[in-house]
């Protein structure tokens, strides 16, 4: 028997956090080899290390399903496998006499993993996900930055000219494709109870593009203002389709310059954090686990699982900390504005370890993400790089008042309130049957959180 030519030898695509078929650099570099190619995902832990939260498999349930319909419509499918990659794809690399491709990830435990394998098997590696990767935006001596605004100017200067470039009409199949399991085995969604049927979203590269479309027709203009407003949909709704590469950050970029407008540059800056966050993961591996600033690590956390279950269930008694616990219990979404109340609530009105919080938010969230999540922890509990000050300790009533001005936030997620007016429904403790009164007190808990912060320096 002869043995197979080089060109039908197949390529394997490793399919992670890019589930997209347009401007997807792995996919492209794949295809242009003319060889078969077989695209793969690997059901396994995110980049830090740890298992994925029951919101993203939600959501990855539904991304899997969209990306392999696109697949076949382009003459591919999605194969599917469960378990360590580090032991699945050397034995199907080998199987199969295949090259490996696939779009890098910056937690610590896949970085460690790629680079083994890369050694191994000399895979193609690209830049799927970030604007500027971490290695290439350095201080004037070489150093990593530690602050938002230089760090986001320097990045400016780098990123490169944005071509985006489209899906491949055809994907090159082998002429036998390798064993796949049914993504029903995986049981991603949830039953009994189904908690997730007021999920919000679409999942799926389409579904990434029509927020897009959306936002830029609708919201772009006002985002400086609409973004702080919970009560209103002001903001592009992209976060959890850019955490699995549904859509990237060089084609949203593309459309936001194409668009323009004084608006572009803050909304630009926004998706600038989460390149900030990417450096932050790369650079000091498990952020969920670690402060960053190592004099956190003697805060005196209050042990306190009454109150972190009150905080999870949205009954703390505080009408906006409760209307964001409820509106993430209820859609696996919380408005940017509610995340800062609600950490700073837990974190210094109940003087909670942020890391509670952060598992919650890991747990319940679709846009979970590995370096957003815990690094916006950080940034709310003073322990992060370029952090909020701890002392600076956001008062749950003026921030309702401030930024859910006519309470209709509060009303459509608090409906024993809903008969309040504007003027008191974000006040604690007004008696109302079925809604509990606060379970602190703002002042008395003011002053706590600046005893324990001024204890901890003294340390
Ligand atoms: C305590 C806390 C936890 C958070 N956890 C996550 C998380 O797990 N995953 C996540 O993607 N974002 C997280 N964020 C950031 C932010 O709340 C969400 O990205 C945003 O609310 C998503 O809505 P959007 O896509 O409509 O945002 P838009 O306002 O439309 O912003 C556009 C994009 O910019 C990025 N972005 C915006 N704000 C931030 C930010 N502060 N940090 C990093 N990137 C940002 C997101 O990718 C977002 O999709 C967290 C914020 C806080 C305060």
């Amino acid at each position: 028997m002869s043995s197979p030519r080089l060109s039908d030898l197949p390529v394997i695509l490793w399919l992670r956090q890019d589930l997209r078929l347009a401007d997807n650099p792995a996919l492209a570099a794949a295809v242009a080899t003319g060889r078969p190619v077989i695209p793969l995902f690997i059901l396994h832990q995110a980049s830090d290390g740890r298992d994925w939260g029951a919101a993203s498999l939600w959501w990855l349930d539904k991304s899997l399903r969209s990306l392999d319909a696109d697949l076949r419509s382009r003459g591919s499918r999605l194969i599917l496998r469960r378990g360590d990659p580090a032991m699945i794809l050397p034995a199907l690399a080998q199987e199969l006499r295949a090259q490996l491709f696939w779009n890098r990830l910056y937690g610590q435990s896949a970085v460690g993993r790629d680079s083994d394998l890369k050694a191994e098997f000399g895979a193609i590696s690209c830049n799927g996900s970030l604007l500027v990767e971490p290695w290439a935006v350095k201080t004037g001596t070489g150093g990593t930055y530690q602050m938002f605004t230089p760090f986001w100017k320097a990045a400016q200067g780098v990123i490169e000219d944005t071509v985006v470039h489209r899906a491949p009409e055809q994907i090159p199949a082998p002429d036998q494709w390798p064993d796949s399991d049914p993504i029903d085995d995986w049981t991603l969604q949830p039953s009994k109870p189904d908690w997730s049927k007021d999920f919000e979203g679409t999942p799926g590269e389409a579904g990434a593009h029509a927020a897009l479309t959306q936002f830029i027709r609708a919201h772009l203009d006002d985002y400086p203002r609409g973004r702080d407003r919970p009560d209103i949909a002001g903001t592009s709704r992209l976060s959890a389709h850019l955490h699995w590469g549904e859509i990237g950050p060089r084609q949203i970029r593309a459309a936001i310059e194409k668009a323009g407008g004084p608006a572009a540059a803050k909304f630009m800056a926004e998706l600038g954090w989460r390149e900030f966050n990417h450096h932050l993961l790369y650079q000091h591996g498990a952020l969920y686990e670690r402060n960053i600033r190592r004099d956190f690590d003697r805060f005196q956390w209050r042990h306190d699982p009454e109150g972190l279950q009150a905080w999870k269930e949205g009954r703390t008694g505080y009408p906006m900390v409760d209307a964001g616990m409820r509106q993430l219990w209820t859609t696996g979404f919380m408005h940017n504005r509610v995340r800062m109340v609600v950490a700073s609530f837990l974190i210094k009105h109940l003087l909670i370890d942020w890391r509670e919080g952060e598992a919650w938010f890991w747990d319940t969230l679709v846009d979970a993400d590995e370096a957003n999540n815990p690094a916006n922890w950080q940034w709310s509990s003073g322990s992060g790089a370029d952090a909020a000050p701890f002392f600076r300790i956001f008062n749950p009533v003026a921030q309702g008042e401030r930024f859910d001005p006519h309470g209709e936030y509060v009303r459509r997620w608090i409906p024993e309130l809903a008969h309040l007016p504007a003027k008191t429904i974000h006040q604690p403790g007004q008696g109302v049957e079925g809604y509990p009164g606060p379970i602190v007190d703002h002042a008395m808990a003011r002053q706590r959180a600046l005893a324990a912060f001024k204890a901890m320096r003294a340390d």
